[in-house]
């Protein structure tokens, strides 16, 4: 009941994607309760991470008080108790932490040049603060090398979107499946995932529509699906060039939607002719007949919605995945209509208007080229600044890579935890130890943090002011329910005060001040003012300044030459490691319902905590069997990379040659294990696919 609770404040969930809204009902300065409202991604909506994944904001291990790390600290690694900070890090006033860290970093330029330093921003910040960290990466220290979680999230689909439609985008809003009469959902897991969004999608199947799963994993929208296709690990290409050649053998296919809105269909006819179900059934897994029934409901449904997640992106042809996707719904004509579109669904709450602001080395903000010079000018006249580098910047793992190899020697990390997040992450946490300046801002001591010299506290998403924008394109306004906790502060303005020390000529009172310099060069917010959300949830584009935005795009044409999309063709790309003698399984990572991301935050919320407590991988019974050891045993995983201890538990629906493994858990870090080869295109990390060795211990 409201008069329980001192304030409500609505905001936006921090999790993922879908971007619900919530009302926050605080008491005696802290948030209690949690309730989902109207907002339209979510209509009251809320799922377990939602309702209960917010005390952790009121943690004891919250950082508070800036530090800085002792002289006399032990040599960095992964060894700090985040209970017990004083071993390796002293209090200190702000004036004297941010003047350690703006020397630092400033020091390191002028002595080595700017590319000595580098940048991780968050997609767990609001898109004002994202556009001032890659803001303060290229006007203070002249290069692109800033990069965020969507290299280790997207960067394959967007690579892809943006050569073959123009766009990084989502086509259609998840809310659209209600005008489909078929969709796939390919490579994600939204019951555990995008959980609100999985409601609509269950709703869908409940009125008749068509749902097609296409997964190595049995995910769980399996129980809804009208075809289930449990293909082999890394086998996309050749399942979905094997249903495209039924499209073209069959005559399928949207010959007058092919002839007026795209490019290239004869390469990619000719291209699909040699992928012959019969053929790519062995590859695949995939019987050939139900190759053909697949192919045969999406070509000739009114209006088809693909869907995909990780399990399409994170591979080394993550690029090559979602060009067939975005030539399956070119061919059919499922591009810009009612229900139908492509639409990778995002998993961090706030990824897409981090990206969207810039927040990647070879985009600025709204994906203008940073090689182009015009571009250049129009920022660099705004932010009265001088040019900075034509190059495309570095990506994260390159970037991790430089710090190994001592190239760059300082970084400043808000709000990531790239120290569990990066793959082969024993890498990448020796590389942190080198490096000479690192300042991370964050709300807690994350494993990253463990390596910083300078640690700055930050703002949860319920303490801060700004927008975000989820899958759907939605910006929303995030409110500060509570302030943050001590002398820990919003990140916006932490990084206005470092980038004044570091000698730019930054001055901003407030963050809607922000938002309307970001409006300057980004034309996807137009007609979007600070004042329409104060109470207004807008999709972008928004045509007028009384439209509340567009939930389908380019149905008359794409941002591209003579507004076509273009097919290209993808081939068959092994793997980059097979299973062998040594290591004869396959092990592929992601996240479970209750735990996020790193679990820095929802291992410290406390429900969320009390139901999931301990690191489990999950294998198939009979592989359990196989092994001598019982659901709930210890097994030892290794791969060429590392080997980690963990909890066994039993699926039936994963298959007996894979290993899932959630990554939230510091203690069997997966990404000790996952393999750092990347997609060449997105840059992406196999994050899927990696070769493994499981024992009984
Ligand atoms: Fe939060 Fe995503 Fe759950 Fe919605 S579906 S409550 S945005 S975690």
């Amino acid at each position: 009941d409201s008069k329980d609770f001192d304030s409500e404040t609505e905001s936006v969930c921090p999790f993922c994607g879908v971007g619900c809204k919530v009302s926050l009902k605080v008491k005696d300065g802290k948030v209690k309760y949690v309730e989902g409202i109207n907002g339209p991604a979510n209509e009251g909506r809320l799922c377990v991470k939602g309702r209960f994944g917010f005390d952790y904001i009121h943690h004891p291990h919250r950082l508070t008080k800036p530090l800085i790390r002792r002289d006399d600290a032990p040599a960095k690694g992964l060894n700090v108790d985040p209970g017990n900070l004083d071993t390796h890090f002293r209090e200190a006033s702000w004036d004297e932490a941010l003047e350690v860290a703006a020397k630092g970093l400033t020091g390191l330029r002028d002595t080595h040049g700017g590319r000595s330093v580098a940048g991780f921003g968050s997609a767990k910040c609001t898109n004002e603060e994202a556009y001032l960290f890659q803001k303060f990466i290229r006007q203070g220290f002249k290069h692109n090398n800033v990069d965020h979680c969507t290299r280790l999230c997207h960067a394959s689909s967007v690579s892809a979107l943006i050569e073959n439609v123009g766009s990084g985008a989502v086509t259609a809003t998840f809310n659209e499946i209600e005008n489909a009469d078929v969709a796939i959902i390919i490579g994600a897991n939204p019951i555990e995932n995008h959980p609100v969004a999985a409601t609509y999608f269950k709703q869908f199947t409940k009125r008749g529509g068509k749902l097609i799963v296409m997964d190595p994993r049995g995910v769980g929208m399996r129980r809804f699906a009208d075809e289930m296709l449990q293909f082999r690990p890394g086998a996309d290409v050749s399942m979905l060039n094997a249903i495209m050649n039924v499209i073209v053998e069959e005559g399928l296919y949207d010959q007058a939607y092919i002839d007026k809105y795209t490019e290239n269909w004869e390469a990619e006819k000719q291209h699909l002719a040699q992928f012959t179900p019969e053929a790519m059934s062995e590859i695949c897994g995939i019987e050939p007949e139900q190759l053909r029934r697949v192919a045969r409901t999406f070509a000739g449904a009114k209006a088809g919605l693909i869907f995909w997640g990780m399990g399409v992106s994170q591979h080394i042809h993550g690029t090559d995945n979602s060009r067939c996707l975005i030539s399956l719904a070119l061919m059919t004509g499922n591009v810009g209509k009612p229900g139908a579109g492509l639409h990778p669904l995002r998993g961090q709450n706030n990824v897409q208007g981090a990206s969207d602001a810039g927040l990647i080395p070879m985009f600025l903000p709204d994906y203008q080229s940073v090689t182009d010079d015009g571009v250049r000018q129009a920022f660099t006249e705004v932010w009265d600044s001088d040019d900075f580098s034509n190059e495309k910047g570095l990506t994260v793992t390159e970037i991790v890579d430089e710090v190994y190899a001592g190239n760059i020697k300082g970084m400043y990390i808000q709000g990531e935890n790239p120290a569990m997040s990066d793959p082969d992450v024993e890498h990448a946490r020796d590389a942190f130890a080198k490096l000479e300046v690192m300042v991370v801002q964050d709300i807690f001591l994350t494993e990253t943090a463990n390596y910083a010299d300078v640690i700055l506290p930050a703002s949860a998403l319920y303490e801060k002011n700004g927008t975000v924008s989820n899958t759907n394109r939605q910006v929303q306004r995030v409110r500060p329910a509570v302030p943050p906790p001590a002398e820990a502060r919003e990140d916006w303005a932490v990084t206005v005060e470092l980038a004044q020390r570091c000698g730019l000529n930054w001055n901003y009172s407030d963050v809607s001040e922000v938002f309307a310099e970001m409006k300057l060069n980004m034309k996807s917010l137009d007609n979007i003012t600070w004042e329409r959300l104060k109470t207004e949830t807008i999709t972008y584009p928004s045509l007028h300044e009384t439209d509340p935005g567009q939930p389908i795009v380019f149905g008359d044409g794409f941002p591209r030459a003579e507004g076509r999309a273009k097919f290209t063709p993808a081939s068959v790309i092994a793997p980059d490691e097979a299973p062998d003698a040594d290591f004869p399984m396959i092990m592929t990572t992601g996240r479970q319902l209750e735990h996020w991301h790193t679990g820095s935050m929802t291992r410290r919320s406390r429900v969320l905590d009390a139901v999931e407590p301990e690191a489990n991988c999950s294998l198939h019974p009979s592989t359990l069997r196989g092994l001598g050891v019982e659901p709930g045993d210890m097994i030892r995983l290794t791969t060429r990379r590392g080997s980690i201890e963990i909890m066994a538990r039993a699926d039936r629906a994963i298959a007996p040659d894979m290993v899932f493994v959630p990554f939230a858990y510091v203690e069997a870090a997966a990404n000790v294990l996952t393999n750092p080869a990347i997609d060449p295109y997105g840059k992406i990390p196999e994050f899927k696919f990696s070769a493994v060795r499981v024992e009984a211990i």
